[in-house]
């Protein structure tokens, strides 16, 4: 088990696309790390990078105590499973798990004990004598899990292996790699696009957009303080709202309502700054009475969320969205009001 540090990687594919510029990340021994970003923002150009199966245009990459970036991919004992698990449809589960071995030239008898124990910790017991085509997609999924474990890398690189899952397996499969990756402690890059997946997921993450890194923290902290407006928009089973607006002495203008200056934004707005203020629909307290600091609308739209409600104001020509708890939810064309919560506000700059 080993951390892995990236310097100023860089991946210039031919043709000139920059897909990572000037990476620098450092990713301690044991950690699950997980890498969110939109589609084609670098995700698995950084896993094949580290991994070796890409060559870096720039920069080095440190696996433990190594710098790797000139070994071949068989040397730089990291071990990777793919979006579509790549399993060999002719061979049964015993032989899927146990190839990585066959390749390092273990014996028969030991590679198959391999597959089974590894087998078995994944609750494929009973499966191993079928092939990739006899099983479900989600048994497919922890085959090509076993694979990778048998192998006993420095670190797990994960391109979006739960993709392909239904969303119910996919919760399941969730809190099992975790459970497991913890149990193993082997550090573990886990790649996603599904920003839920990986605040569930991760000790730590990183936002990628476009071949850069716009944030790493904690779950929480990414997800209660997005460092920018990009981020912010990212994160979250709700959108965040973000609204232009601007300082007027004490309060902000934003959205023809006037509103408090966040907490963490005191002192920082001086007067007449064009800000973006940002504040997720969680954080705002909903009420049909008008309030000091409110957004004040009409109420547009209302989603059922399960246990809350998503209210949807229009507010001059923008919409301002409340998550409402059950049972308070309005109708539609009643007049709402929005309170944001001053010490979860956000204003940016970057707008
Ligand atoms: P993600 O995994 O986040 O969707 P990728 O790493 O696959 O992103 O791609 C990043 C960028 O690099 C994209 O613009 C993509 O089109 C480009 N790209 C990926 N692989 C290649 C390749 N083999 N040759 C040229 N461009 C590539
Ligand atoms: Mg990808």
């Amino acid at each position: 088990m080993a951390a892995i540090e990236l310097r100023g990687l860089t991946k210039v594919y031919p043709g000139g696309v920059k897909a990572l510029d000037a990476l620098d990340l450092a990713i301690p021994d044991g950690e699950f790390f997980a890498l969110l970003g939109p589609s084609g923002c670098g995700k698995t150009t950084l896993l094949r990078t580290i991994a070796g199966l890409e060559t870096a245009s720039g920069g080095s990459v440190v696996i433990g105590e190594r710098d790797v970036t000139a070994l071949q991919p068989g040397a730089r004992d990291v071990a990777m499973v793919f979006q579509d698990y790549a399993l060999f449809p002719h061979m049964d589960v015993t032989d899927n798990i146990a190839y990585p071995l066959r390749i390092k030239k273990v014996a028969k008898a030991a590679r198959h004990e391999k597959a089974a124990e590894v087998g078995a910790r994944l609750g494929l017991d009973h499966l191993m004598d079928r092939r990739p085509g006899q099983l479900s997609g989600g048994q497919q999924q922890r085959v090509a899990l076993a694979r990778v474990m048998a192998t006993q890398a420095q670190a797990y690189l994960f391109d979006e292996p739960l993709s392909n899952l239904d969303a119910r397996l996919r919760l399941e499969a969730r809190t099992f790699l975790k459970k497991l990756q913890r149990e193993l402690g082997v550090t573990t890059v886990f790649v996603t696009h599904d920003q839920a997946e990986a605040l569930a997921m991760a000790d730590r993450m990183a936002v990628m957009e476009s071949g850069h890194i716009r944030q790493i923290g904690t779950p929480a902290e990414v997800f209660q303080r997005p460092a920018n407006t990009f981020v912010a928009s990212f994160i979250g089973s709700t959108p965040m709202n973000l609204l232009d607006g601007v300082a007027r002495g004490d309060t902000l203008e934003v959205a023809g309502c006037k509103v408090a200056v966040p907490v963490s934004a005191e002192g920082r707005v001086p007067d007449g700054t064009a800000i973006v203020y940002g504040v997720r629909p969680e954080y705002m307290t909903y009420s049909a009475e008008p309030a000091d600091g409110a957004f004040g609308g009409k109420v547009a739209i209302v989603e059922n969320l399960g246990a809350s409600h998503l209210v949807t104001l229009d507010v001059g020509d923008v919409i301002v969205q409340a998550v409402v708890p059950e049972g308070s939810e309005p109708l539609v064309g009643d007049d709402g009001y929005a309170l944001p919560r001053r010490d979860r506000a956000l204003v940016y700059r970057d707008g």
